[in-house]
């Protein structure tokens, strides 16, 4: 198994230190742990596609200190920039720019832009900080297409087979579910990825903002139909459905809801919070608690809302159950 370190000083200077020689390093953030390397060493950055299984055109979150961080990395810093950055860095929200000539194309998965973001986990913040403000790029520290870790057993557990994976140890991530991605490349701002921070407290801000309902792949992979998913077949049902749905399934499901009481034997009922921050912040816990029962479907009641901050848990649903 990877090596699981609890953030002491020194452990946060060897990650650094392994980052600097060319490895990909695990981390926490606020959204879910990250597998990283410098955005500057394309041996790094091969690193990461290869230990994930990634394809090589799916492009990563760059992570900076602040917002002097990104500009060290993105052309077009404007004042919607300033103005997002202010009031939301740190946090989960992801801007994509057009890419600095200096930053190795390899980083960006072969485009013109760059997405890039401030993680406010202090732990992140510390190795950003060791490393000297430099950028680390990350995407999620899970084998591609599976479900988000977010906790550190977790990315232990998709990495196994990787021995010398260091993973810096930081908690249960906060908020669960990965960053708010923004367009700000496109004529209108365009909502790629919905998250943490919400549509409606970008409109807000920005005023206009088109959130297109299906995204191709191309715009944005972390966006393809099936992504985020378990292994065993998922699939969603109504609000309230479960027991039809039940009716129609004799053999062992995992069923996440609201109410376990309507989940009868020989069905495992997995208990959803009703608060949308906390049912996020569990969703892929539950998900590969699910997976281990070995039963043959995974069943998830629908939220009672599609809005706010229910947008990004039921965008993650839609995926994993497609
Ligand atoms: P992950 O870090 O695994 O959550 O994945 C990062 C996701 O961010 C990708 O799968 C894309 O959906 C999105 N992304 C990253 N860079 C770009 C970019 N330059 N243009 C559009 N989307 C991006
Ligand atoms: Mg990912």
């Amino acid at each position: 198994m990877p090596i699981i370190l609890e953030p002491t000083d020194l452990s946060i200077q060897r990650a650094a230190e392994a980052m600097r020689a060319g490895q990909a390093v695990a981390f926490p953030t606020e959204t879910v742990y990250g597998l990283g390397a410098l955005t500057h060493d394309p041996r790094g950055i091969a690193e990461v596609y290869r230990m994930k299984w990634r394809p090589s055109n799916n492009p990563l979150i760059a992570h900076v200190l602040d917002a002097h961080g990104a500009r060290e990395i993105v052309e077009g810093w404007d004042p919607r920039c300033d103005e997002l950055t202010s009031r939301l860095w740190p946090g989960p929200l992801t801007l994509v720019l057009p890419r600095r000539a200096n930053v190795p194309v390899e980083a960006a998965g072969g485009r013109a832009t760059i997405a890039v973001r401030s993680p406010s986990h202090p732990v992140a913040r510390r190795l950003l900080q060791e490393l000297g403000g430099e950028s680390i790029s990350a995407p999620s520290a899970n084998r591609s297409g599976h479900v988000s870790p977010t906790l550190a057993s977790h990315v232990a557990e998709d990495f196994a087979t990787e021995l010398d994976l260091m993973i810096l140890n930081g908690g249960r991530s906060e908020f669960g579910l990965e960053s708010t991605v923004l367009d700000l490349t496109t004529a209108r701002p365009t909502l790629l990825r919905p998250g943490t921070v919400t549509l409606e407290s970008l409109r807000q801000i920005l005023g206009d903002v088109d959130a297109p309902e299906v995204h191709e792949q191309g715009a944005s992979p972390g966006t393809a139909p099936r992504h985020y998913a378990p292994r065993t077949p998922a699939a969603l049902i109504p609000i309230n459905g479960i027991r039809a749905a039940l009716a129609l399934e004799p053999r062992p499901c995992a069923v996440l809801c609201f109410d376990p009481s309507h989940v009868p034997s020989p069905h495992t009922g997995i208990t959803m919070p009703r608060d949308a921050h906390l049912y996020g912040s569990t969703l892929y816990d539950a998900l590969r608690s699910a997976d281990t029962l070995g039963c043959a479907r995974i069943l998830i009641e629908m939220p009672p809302s599609a809005d706010g901050l229910w947008r990004a848990v039921v965008d993650r649903l839609r995926r994993a159950t497609a």
